[in-house]
């Protein structure tokens, strides 16, 4: 087994011109697997097919919500849902597929000339559930932590806003409004932490449903200064919303789920 890897180890070296250790490495079997397997496809049109088949009995049901955030008297706002974008809406795995075989790391600035080719594809599903909403009359709010760094004058926005619903519109939803995606930074108080967006909107909508590939895009606090058991009894705690009012897109790539690991990451590695 150990000669196994090391020739894999190896091989992977020549092809990627970088050491086994190399972070860009690491993601070589999840872009695979995001890029090339049915399975991938399966699992993304599963949640979005579940959603769907959802819709009406969270349009039904005014005592609805998803949001945790989602406190007072809401029955008689209008219904939205709630979306991530990366992984969730638009694939970046040709980024990463840079990465892996050029090598490098992700960078603000290199991720910034990816977003302003506005090249993103779209996660099989998103765009035949996000129209079906039209239909249904359903606000769809995006929550994103692409970043909004303001260049031009105060209330101007952001290139980063524009060339995200350029790229929607470019994979087929159209017609996104500005005030429709919140980013990080956008506003005071807008960090990473997504529960100030999710309280901002949720005054103004009643929050049907979450989407997105990381737990921190259903509930707060649990990015950093988490351990991952911790994350995985949250996840017990409301099973309930799983498939229901919550829907996780699989993401193996890059997330909260990595970031809470400490050092050395082999340690999580169980054997028998
Ligand atoms: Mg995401």
């Amino acid at each position: 087994m150990k000669n196994f890897f090391r020739s894999i180890c190896a091989a992977l070296s020549v092809l990627l011109s970088a050491g086994c250790a190399s972070t860009a490495n690491n993601n070589f079997n999840s872009l695979l697997w995001m890029q090339s397997s049915a399975e991938y496809r399966a699992n993304t049109t599963q949640a979005y097919n579940m959603a769907l088949k959802n819709i009406d009995a969270a349009l039904r049901d005014r005592k609805w919500t998803a949001a945790k955030e989602q406190t007072g008297e809401f029955s008689s706002l209008p219904p939205a849902v709630v979306m991530d974008i990366d992984e969730t809406v638009l694939d970046n795995s040709r980024y990463m597929g840079k990465m892996v075989l050029d090598g490098g790391e992700w960078s603000q600035a290199t991720w910034d000339e990816w977003l302003a080719l506005k090249d993103a594809t779209a996660v099989p599903g998103a765009v035949e559930f996000i129209n079906a909403m039209k239909d249904k009359h359903v606000r769809v709010v995006f929550i994103s932590n692409r970043e909004c760094r303001k260049g031009g004058k105060p209330g101007s926005g952001c290139s980063q806003e524009a060339d995200t619903i350029e790229n929607l519109s470019k994979v087929g939803v159209a017609g996104v409004l500005p005030e429709n995606v919140l980013l990080a930074g956008e506003r005071d108080g807008w960090t990473s932490e997504k529960k100030s967006r999710r309280e901002e909107i949720s005054k103004q909508y009643r929050i049907v449903m979450l989407f997105g590939d990381d737990l921190g895009d259903f509930l707060a606090d649990v990015k950093s200064s988490i351990t991952p058991e911790e994350r995985d009894r949250l996840v017990g705690e409301y099973k309930n919303n799983w498939g229901r009012k919550w829907f996780m897109l699989p993401n193996p790539t890059y997330g909260s789920w990595l970031n809470v690991l400490g050092d050395p990451k082999s340690r999580y590695i169980r054997k028998y």
